[in-house]
């Protein structure tokens, strides 16, 4: 079965309506968390920025949650601003979901294709593999892949998950033979 591999080529912007300027797209930017301690209590954020007027935003990602409770090698991770933590929590459904926003995909990622895939003997089985989160229309991806139409798709996949419904999940497909 031949792998394909759908991988970020850089974090994806945030669908976010900005308070100044109304537009709807921010960016992490460099990437910096912002940490309070109260007493013994914490908060950390996620700073944001507008990608129109440059105000900044903070994300919640924790609340007064106490000091005792957090792996030492990860608050150590959100004090130095670890590009690989801004990642997995802006990545995070949970983070997306508690402060509302949507993660914004376009151009922020790429579909890797073994070389010389189709010299084959018909029909071609394929698995594709996520590494990325990124939200993708099967029928989109494959036709991208093979170069073919949505009607070429249509006719000459089977694929094990709906081809219209967007995923972020692994699935494999057949192609069959042209005609
Ligand atoms: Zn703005």
């Amino acid at each position: 079965m031949l792998p394909w591999v759908v991988r970020r080529t850089r974090l994806p912007l945030l669908s976010l309506r900005c308070v100044d300027c109304r537009s709807e797209s921010a960016t992490t930017a460099e990437g910096r968390f912002r940490v309070n301690a109260n007493s013994k209590l914490l908060d950390v954020w996620l700073l944001v920025r507008c990608v129109s007027c440059d105000r900044t935003s903070k994300l919640t990602v924790y609340e007064r949650t106490s000091v005792r409770s957090f792996d030492p090698a990860e608050l150590h991770g959100y004090r130095v601003n670890d590009p690989e933590l801004v990642a997995s929590r802006l990545l995070d459904p949970l983070l997306a979901r508690r402060n509302r926003f949507s993660l914004d995909w376009t151009g922020a990622w790429r579909l890797d294709i073994p070389s010389g895939s189709l010299d084959q003997a018909w029909p071609v089985q394929v698995a594709v593999v996520f590494e990325d989160p990124v939200p993708v229309r099967p029928e989109r991806l494959i036709a991208q892949g093979l170069g073919l139409s949505r009607n070429e798709v249509l006719r000459r996949i089977k694929c094990d998950v709906p081809l219209r419904r967007t995923t972020s999940a692994g699935f494999t497909f057949t192609v069959m033979a042209a005609d």
